[in-house]
C-alpha cells in the first residue's frame, strides 16, 4: 500500500474524487451501457476531452492512458480513483441489465499498482450478498476509501440492514464516501437517498463518512440538500465533505457559500474535483485569470479554482490521516 512520505512543514495535495470509466471491451473490468454510450453529456465529454489523441487500442485503454498521464503530470501528490459498484437485487444478486455504469474494484486496484500517486477508492454495493467479505478482500489488498453511490446504486444509506457492513467498516478504518445531492451524469434511482440526513445509520457506527459533494445540487434542481448536510455537519465530528464538482457551471455558486461557512464546517472539507468532469473557467476568471498555466491539466485546473477559495488549512491533505496512510507528528 502507498504511504505518504513528505518533506516535515510541506503539506501533501491529495484528490479525494476522481473516476475512470470503461467503454465495455472487457465487461468484467468495466462498462458504460448502450444507454449512457449513446447520452449526450457522455459524447460531449469524450470529443471535448479529444480521447482519440490518447495512446492505446480501445477507448477504455485510451481513457486509462489519459488518467496515468495527467496524474503523472500533476501537481498532486496523490490521487484517489473510484470503482462504481453496480445495481443489486433486493435478495443481493447483481442486477447488470440495471447498471448503466460499472467499473470494477481489480481494475482501481491495479491502477494503483501502476502509479504510486493513486490511491484506490473501491465501491461496494452494501446490498450484494457478498458486501462484508468483498470489504474485507479489498480492504487487505490495500483499499482505505469505499464509495457508495446512493443514486445509481439504489442504496438509502438509513437502512438498518446495512448495520453490520457500517459496523465492520468502522471496525476496519475503511473511509466510507456516500454521493449526496442531486446526480445528473447518470441513470438515477432515487434522487431522495441523496439527502445528508439519511447518513446518521452510518455515523453511529463511529467511522469516518465524507458526504461527496456537500449535499449540493444544481442550480435549476427543485431542491438542494446543502442546509441538510451543514446541520449534519454539526451534529456529527466523524462527518466531512468534499467539493467534487462544485467548479461545474450547473453548481459554481456552491464554492461561495461553502468558503463562507463556519470553521467547524470549513475544516472538515476535503479537495475533490470529480475528473475526469472538467471543471467550468469562466465564472472563476477573474480568480485564476485568463489563461492560467494549469488549464491543459483538469486535474490541476479544478484545484487551482478550488485553492483560490478559503478553506481549512488541511484542505487538500487530511484525508491522508482519514485513511490511516500518515502517522501523527511526533510531540516535541
Ligand atoms: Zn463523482
Amino acid at each position: 500500500m502507498n504511504t505518504a512520505a513528505q518533506t516535515p512543514g510541506e503539506q501533501p495535495l491529495v484528490d479525494a474524487h476522481t473516476h475512470v470509466f470503461c467503454w465495455g471491451e472487457n465487461p468484467r473490468d468495466g462498462f458504460l451501457s448502450a444507454r449512457t454510450r449513446r447520452a449526450w453529456l457522455t459524447r460531449l465529454l469524450l470529443r471535448l476531452t479529444a480521447i482519440q489523441k490518447e495512446e492505446g487500442a480501445t477507448i477504455s485503454e485510451k481513457l486509462r492512458s489519459r488518467l496515468l498521464r495527467h496524474v503523472h503530470q500533476s501537481e498532486l501528490d496523490y490521487v484517489v480513483v473510484l470503482a462504481q459498484d453496480s445495481v443489486y437485487r433486493d435478495d443481493g444478486t447483481r442486477d447488470d441489465l440495471a447498471t448503466h455504469f460499472y467499473v470494477s474494484n481489480d481494475y482501481v486496484l491495479d491502477l494503483a499498482q501502476r502509479s504510486t500517486k493513486i490511491l484506490p477508492g473501491c465501491s461496494i454495493n452494501p446490498i450484494r450478498r457478498d458486501a462484508l467479505a468483498e470489504l474485507e478482500r479489498v480492504c487487505e489488498a490495500g483499499c482505505r476509501l469505499v464509495k457508495i453511490h446512493t443514486a445509481i446504486q439504489g442504496v438509502d444509506p438509513a437502512l438498518s440492514r446495512f448495520d453490520g457492513f457500517y459496523r465492520r467498516a468502522a471496525d476496519l478504518g475503511v473511509v466510507l464516501m456516500f454521493h449526496t445531492g442531486y446526480e445528473h451524469s447518470c441513470t438515477v434511482r432515487s434522487q431522495k437517498f441523496t439527502d445528508p440526513t439519511r447518513l446518521a445509520r452510518p455515523l453511529e457506527h463511529g467511522g469516518v463518512v465524507i458526504a461527496a459533494h456537500c449535499g449540493t445540487c444544481a442550480l435549476f434542481d427543485p431542491e438542494t440538500y446543502y442546509p441538510t448536510f451543514v446541520q449534519m455537519m454539526r451534529r456529527h465530528d466523524n462527518l466531512y465533505g468534499d467539493t467534487a464538482i462544485m467548479a461545474s457551471l450547473i453548481r459554481w455558486t456552491s464554492l461561495w457559500r461553502l468558503s463562507r461557512a463556519e470553521t467547524d464546517i470549513t475544516s472538515r472539507i476535503l479537495h475533490g474535483s470529480d475528473y475526469p468532469f472538467p471543471p467550468a473557467r469562466l465564472p472563476f476568471v477573474l480568480r485564476t485569470g485568463l489563461f492560467p498555466p494549469e488549464r491543459h491539466n483538469g486535474l490541476d485546473m479544478d484545484l487551482r479554482i478550488k485553492q483560490s477559495f478559503r478553506f481549512g488549512s488541511a484542505y487538500t491533505c487530511q484525508l491522508l490521516d482519514l485513511m490511516g496512510l500518515r502517522s501523527p507528528p511526533r510531540d516535541g
